[in-house]
């Protein structure tokens, strides 16, 4: 039998204790770092990823989750499938990374949401001409590096079935191509076999979304014949995020030896039931990988025992990579020692692996410290006061329909015109600029106590100045304030409200260089003053023109924190909406007649499986609803939405019932006008007519292309024009010359209707 390993994770995360790897990535892209030190920053970061988790005691290490930019791109590399028009960059490193990012001759691969988490990954395009070949170097690489440092490396791919099924296809079924690419996963097994490698891990995680009987028929043909070549390494089949389902039997009956299943998000029901479990390793995922709270040992005991009695051997593992979770709790030094308690980060939760499996191999008594530790924590949280707010809870108790309603759409639209007459084909911006040195330094200069309070406010107030008069010299007509005084446009509300801790260091990938901090949500959310009044009421007093207000929504501000995990997620997010339907209020009375409530992340919550999902998009809507029910007829709600395909939330987007709503729709040319017509919304909408996420200038008569293909959708009265997201990651003199094209395209569109 093969050696059954017993403490590991899924994966690690990449971009450095102290985000080493971003500055050197984008030093990289700035020209100020050659490939030779890139590379050098990477090579250390793995050594000390994988030295924490030998010296934990892990008896197998995933090699290979360590990436320049993205997982699924390094599998298109890995399979020789980037994209033609990438083919003529000689250099491997800049090809990579334009097909990541692009340049300023060609567009990148989509981004999307990596299943329900805020991490995107790079879309493969797989066309009828694409010829697949294996291109192992990145995986055989590490392994070498790690196996030089004596790591028991387990290296790690995504497997054939997740990386056809996410891809983009131009012609053809997904899986009708994995006759091309499972010979390739042979080789690379049998190379993997050459240099001594046990155990490989074949990320499949796709398998826990609904598939269907042909998609389950060819997963079970891939690794039946995977696991019939006799000369490759023992398979582990990962799957996280969610139940396997009907998978779960299907990969039970091949020859793989093991399979990880999440028992965070998913249940150990459905695996203890499986007939034939006896005969694999099964690699449990008690510790939760994507949120951040301490493990209840002995629950996770009771489970582990319990699947002990039934699988052929089992090892203690995370619900799934450890890259949707910061590093480490250590300096944090801010939180208090009640809510420290808590809290597991990465390191925490590596060692609760290491204590769980000495539990599951020792006994409870060989870990009667950490059991009673974290007893004693689960203790104070349960009674912690912050947690249970009465007049909150009260407010909740006493909504009705009511508060979650508008008049019909149509009559708000009449009193809207009359209350701000606008051009047809009205431009606007998503609402941040790009977040200029000035301010990263007015910021840190604040943090550090080199200014004061009084003197940040004179500078952001400075780039609000600065914001509009660049907006009121492009001609647009409905300006935005810029959002310089924001950090992240989650953080910053939850820094002002009660309820949430904001981390110093607790940065999560989220995609390529860019990281996030996302705060915790802890308690009952109340807003104790207003939030974004006085930025707003600052930039409207310097124009005639209408300043949208701009909030973030309640869904997106949870997607995008770590949640509670002591109450349902719908009644964080009622907690959440009330306390910006009393910011958009205030924003009315101030004088807002626009107030944009963004809700980016709409679509990543949607769970995975379809029989959840009618649930979840019932208390999302619910919840943007009555965070924007409060104002007057004349006021009107926008919304946007980016970063995903919409198909599957099309309908919710209907019910959001937003006056306008600006989409994502550059990268997905259009696609999602003629989905949301099949719905039959006739709301105001503005598909994004340009990439920001490229520092590409997109020309007048591209812009201009885009705006007439919208045409076809969309009649000139309810159509918007603006960029397809915020602009805070872009340059100020690209922004300046995409709007003023942007600008001078929707004139030229104009003339024609
Ligand atoms: N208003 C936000 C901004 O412009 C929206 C960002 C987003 O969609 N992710 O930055
Ligand atoms: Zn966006």
């Amino acid at each position: 039998m093969t050696f059954a390993f017993t403490a590991t994770v899924l994966g690690s995360p990449r971009i450095g204790p102290r985000r080493e790897l971003k500055k050197a990535v984008e030093s990289y892209w700035a020209g100020k770092l050659d490939a030779d030190a890139l590379e050098s920053v990477g090579k250390d970061l793995r050594r000390q990823t994988w030295a924490e988790l030998v010296d934990a005691g892990f008896d197998s290490v995933p090699v290979g989750t360590f990436s320049y930019y993205d997982q699924m791109l390094d599998t298109a590399v890995m399979l020789g499938a980037l994209p033609a028009r990438v083919a003529g960059i000689d250099n491997e490193l800049d090809r990579y990374f334009a097909a990541a990012r692009g340049n300023s001759e060609v567009t990148p691969l989509e981004m999307t949401k990596w299943f329900d988490t805020n991490y995107h990954y790079l879309v493969p395009e797989i066309t009828p001409a694409t010829t697949f070949t294996l291109n192992p170097a990145k995986v055989l690489g590490e392994v070498a590096e790690a196996k030089a440092l004596g790591v028991p490396a387990r290296p790690v791919v995504i497997g054939p079935v997740t990386f056809l099924l996410l891809a983009k296809f131009e012609g053809g079924a997904p899986l009708d191509r994995l006759d091309e690419i499972v010979p390739l996963y042979a080789d690379l097994l049998s190379r993997l076999a050459d240099a001594g490698i046990e155990w490989v891990q074949i990320d499949e995680p796709a398998l826990v979304a609904d598939r269907t009987d042909a998609e389950l028929a060819a997963t079970r043909s891939v690794y039946d014949r995977l696991s019939a070549l006799d000369h490759r390494p023992a398979i582990l089949v990962a799957s996280y995020f969610g139940d396997l389902g009907p998978a779960l039997p299907a990969l039970v009956e091949t020859g793989v030896e093991g399979i990880a299943v999440d028992l965070v998000a998913g249940s150990l029901g459905s695996v203890v039931e499986v007939p034939g479990i006896e005969r694999k390793h099964l690699v449990a995922g008690v510790v939760d990988g994507r949120n951040i709270w301490r493990s209840g040992l002995d629950g996770s005991l009771d489970a582990l025992e319990t699947l002990r009695e039934r699988a052929g051997s089992v090892a203690v593992s995370t619900s799934c990579s450890l890259l949707h979770v910061p590093y480490s709790l250590d300096g944090e030094d801010a939180i208090d020692g009640a809510l420290r308690s808590w809290l597991a980060f990465g390191s925490e939760k590596i060692r609760e692996v290491a204590t769980l499996a000495t539990g599951l191999s020792s006994g409870r008594d060989a870990i009667a410290r950490e059991l009673s530790e974290t007893r004693a924590a689960a203790a104070t949280r349960a009674a912690d006061p912050r947690l249970h707010d009465d007049a909150i809870r009260d407010r909740l108790a006493a909504l009705t329909e009511a508060d979650r309603n508008r008049r019909p759409a149509a009559e708000r639209r009449v009193v809207q015109a009359a209350e701000l007459p606008l051009p047809q084909l009205p431009t606007t911006t998503i609402g941040s600029y790009p977040q200029t040195t000035a301010i990263r330094v007015a910021r840190a200069a604040l943090r550090k106590g080199e200014i004061d309070q009084a003197e940040y406010q004179r500078r952001m107030q400075g780039e609000i100045a600065d914001v509009i008069a660049l907006q009121e010299k492009l001609d647009l007509d409905v300006l935005v304030h810029g959002e310089p005084e924001r950090n992240d446009m989650v953080q910053y509300f939850a820094e002002q409200l009660d309820g949430f801790f904001a981390t110093a260091n607790g940065w999560v990938q989220s995609y390529g260089s860019r990281c996030v901090r996302p705060p915790i949500l802890f308690g009952d959310v109340r807003r104790p003053k207003p939030m974004t009044v006085e930025w707003f009421t600052y930039a409207q007093s310097l124009t005639d023109k209408p300043v949208k207000g701009m909030l973030t929504g309640p869904v997106t501000i949870l997607a995008w924190s770590f949640v509670r995990d002591d109450q349902p997620l719908a009644e964080s997010a009622d907690q959440v909406a009330l306390a910006i339907r009393d910011e958009t209020v205030d924003l009315e009375a101030s004088g807002a007649t626009v107030i944009q409530v963004d809700e980016p992340a709409l679509r990543e919550l949607l769970p995975l499986r379809a029989a959840d999902q009618r649930a979840y998009l019932d208390w999302a809507v619910g919840a943007f609803l009555l965070s924007t029910s409060g104002v007057a007829d004349t006021t009107a709600i926008h919304t946007h939405l980016c970063y995903s395909e919409f198909g599957e939330v099309i309908g919710a987007i209907a019910g959001l019932d937003a006056d306008v709503t600006s989409i994502e729709a550059a990268r997905s040319h259009m696609e999602v006008l003629d989905d949301l017509n099949a719905v039959g919304f006739d709301l105001g909408v503005g598909p994004g007519v340009y990439d920001i996420h490229s520092p590409r200038v997109p020309s007048v008569d591209e812009i201009a292309g885009s705006l007439r293909a919208a045409l076809k959708a969309v009649p000139a009265e309810r159509l918007w024009v603006n960029p397809d997201c915020g602009l805070k990651t872009r340059g100020p003199v690209e922004v300046e010359a995409s709007l003023r094209n942007l600008v001078e395209a929707a004139r030229v569109v104009r003339a024609e209707i």
